[in-house]
């Protein structure tokens, strides 16, 4: 019995990190608001890396039998350094009676780690329910992340780069988020058309990430639907560019037809995720950039409440300050997330305008 009850633990993915954000008695919609509230989560997020249990222990908890301890070692070094960094980046609008305003910026992770639980215990009793909240959250995030990590060598994904030359956002400037949307179009009249004015109506210009099946299913893109964003490749079709090799032999040609309207084709998007070294530095030499991501709304598999999503975004770029945000065009969640949490980040966050995008970041 024991026996069957572990086998059944320890192949369970954990389940996906949502979040209300009510708890948080401030609003984050300045430079200053979103500053504090960024410490916040990140002083959370560093108490849930620095209690991860050893690599075998972790990779039981989120559910493999083999976890690359290596990689997950090289990604948790890799988060200790960004999240000092961030620290210190959300440090700059800090004056003498602020709250979670160290005396001295922490000069390295280890002096954060010994800061992080004092500092989130002597926040005011207005703070006690998005604190146990925020504990709650990113005990299971920083798990989505550890799985993905700890599986990196065998199935590539966002967290662990393959190439210099691919961008998630991470070298983006402090407060900077751009919007990406895959999988579609769909069909006319459908997800698509209804997000594009949702988009406009918050002056954005994202990157649509288009699968080719997807665009000859639809037959003919009207000219100007994609008006004001940008057009990219998510493959001919939505498979895996790794498994599939009759796939990722037509990418190439998917991504010409694609580039007589993207005119030129500038980034490719892997579906899952998945791709090869030699993909990336091919695509690289026809000046195509691998585009993945580092704020995943996992909208595919929202909860009905939208504001968990919601909150599961706008907490995410509070910690990492900066990045690609990831959505599909094929799904409603989306564009009933989108008006609230552009207006919940409000100056605290700079919308970057995919066509003006230079090829590192
Ligand atoms: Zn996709």
């Amino acid at each position: 019995m024991h026996a069957l009850v572990l086998v059944v633990l320890t192949m369970t993915k954990p389940p996906v990190a949502w979040t209300d954000r009510a708890g948080w008695p401030s609003p984050v919609s300045s430079p200053k608001d979103f500053d504090r509230a960024s410490r916040a989560e990140q002083l959370v997020f560093v108490e849930a890396l620095s209690a991860l249990p050893g690599g075998s222990l972790v990779a039981a908890e989120v559910g493999l039998k083999h976890g690359d301890v290596g990689a997950l070692e090289a990604w948790t070094q890799q988060r200790r350094a960004v999240v000092l960094e961030n620290f210190q980046r959300a440090m700059g609008t800090c004056t003498g009676d602020e709250l979670l305003c160290p005396v001295k910026a922490p000069a390295s992770f280890e002096v954060l780690v010994t800061q992080a639980t004092p500092m989130l215990e002597s926040l005011p009793d207005t703070h006690r329910a998005w604190r146990t909240e925020a504990r709650r959250f990113h005990a299971l995030y920083v798990r989505e992340l550890a799985r993905l990590a700890m599986l990196s060598s065998r199935v590539s994904s966002e967290v662990a780069l393959l190439d210099a030359s691919e961008v998630t956002g991470e070298r983006f400037s402090d407060r900077q988020f751009l919007l990406t949307f895959d999988d579609g179009p769909t069909g006319v009249g459908g997800e698509t058309d209804a997000l594009l004015p949702v988009l406009a109506s918050q002056g954005q210009h994202a990157v649509f990430f288009t699968v080719g099946d997807a665009m000859h299913a639809r037959k003919t893109v009207k000219k100007g639907l994609y008006d004001g964003h940008c057009l990219a490749s998510h493959g001919a079709s939505h498979q895996s560019h790794v498994t599939s090799a009759p796939v990722a032999g037509r990418l190439d040609a998917w991504n010409a037809e694609l580039g007589a309207i993207a005119n030129p084709l500038r980034w490719f998007r892997p579906p899952y995720g998945q791709r090869t070294l030699a993909q990336v530095k091919a695509l690289s030499k026809q000046g195509i950039t691998t585009m993945l991501w580092n704020i995943d709304s996992q909208d595919w598999q929202a909860p009905k409440d939208t504001r968990l999503v919601q909150g599961r975004v706008l907490t995410l770029m509070l910690l990492w300050r900066r990045g690609v945000v990831l959505f599909h065009d094929v799904h409603p969640v989306a564009r009933a997330v989108l008006p609230g949490l552009v207006s919940e980040a409000g100056s605290g966050a700079q919308w970057v305008d995919c066509r003006g995008l230079g090829q590192s970041f």
